[in-house]
């Protein structure tokens, strides 16, 4: 761990979804899981382990059923500030421009009207969708989208960034391309939020993007190994470019 500022712990979590009155659903069983500032941990699992219940439970968005997350040295037990989520399937609001949509949670947070203004613009910038605030999502590329759920995502400026397979829906060169930016952002810093998990079921993804990956597996889903991964980000996510650059 790079420093020993915690922004998320969790401690010994479990969850079970209750399917009547009888039957429990055991998904996630004895959890043990911590971020530190400035890192970006993987939550690497097959579909079904259980990776976006952990993340909607880190989000307070589901209670687990023993055990506790804490964020920011505060437990978790709702919907939380420190957090902010990017979906596989981007959730972004259809009826909202792109301006709209990235200002979102900052509307929401109740912030005067020009600084909503300076921080959306800063944001568009940023994720690359210049002159594309006055479109509707549905008139872009599916890339081009989920750089808007990046973006409403980091516009709040989170503590932690909750990322549940955010590129799985992108073909292979617009995945590369957004997760190339995604860590530019990151390395100079261009960005509040100083600590990730991301949630993927590739592994390639987590060894390009991540310093440790929790492995999740099982039914219910546990942790069964954590790597961390050593060489450079930077080294690591050119070099996972380069296939792309030599066809
Ligand atoms: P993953 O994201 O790894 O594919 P999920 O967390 O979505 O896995 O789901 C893990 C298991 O939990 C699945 O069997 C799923 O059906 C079940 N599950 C998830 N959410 C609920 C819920 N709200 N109620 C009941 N079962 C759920
Ligand atoms: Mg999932």
């Amino acid at each position: 761990m790079k420093n020993c500022h915690l922004v998320l712990e969790i401690k010994n979590a479990s969850k079970s979804f209750q399917k009547d009155r009888s039957q429990a659903l055991p998904v996630l069983e004895n959890i043990n899981m911590e971020v530190a500032e400035n890192e970006i941990v993987a939550l690497l699992g097959k579909s079904g382990s259980g990776k976006s219940t952990l993340l909607r439970m880190i989000a307070g968005l589901v209670d687990p059923s023993f055990g506790s997350i804490v964020c920011n040295d505060l437990p978790v037990t709702g919907p939380c500030r420190d957090t902010s989520m990017v979906f596989q399937t981007f959730a972004l609001f259809p009826w909202l421009t792109v301006f709209d949509n990235i200002a979102f949670g900052l509307q929401a947070q109740g912030l005067p009207v020009d600084e909503i203004e300076r921080r959306t613009v800063d944001m568009i910038e940023l994720i690359g969708l210049s002159g594309y605030a006055a479109a509707y999502p549905k008139e872009l590329s599916g890339g081009m989208r989920q750089r808007i759920g990046f973006a409403r995502a980091l516009a709040v400026e989170p503590q932690l960034l909750l990322l549940d397979e955010p590129f799985s829906a992108l073909d292979i060169y617009t995945s590369h391309k957004l997760r190339q930016d995604l860590i530019d952002l990151w390395e100079r810093r261009q960005i509040q939020t100083r600590s990730m998990v991301l949630v993927t079921h590739d592994v390639e993804e987590a060894v390009a993007l991540c310093d440790r990956i929790y492995l999740l597996t099982g039914t219910p889903g546990t942790i069964t190994d954590v790597f961390n991964v050593d060489a450079s980000r930077d080294t690591r996510s050119r070099e996972s470019m380069q296939p792309m650059v030599d066809r």
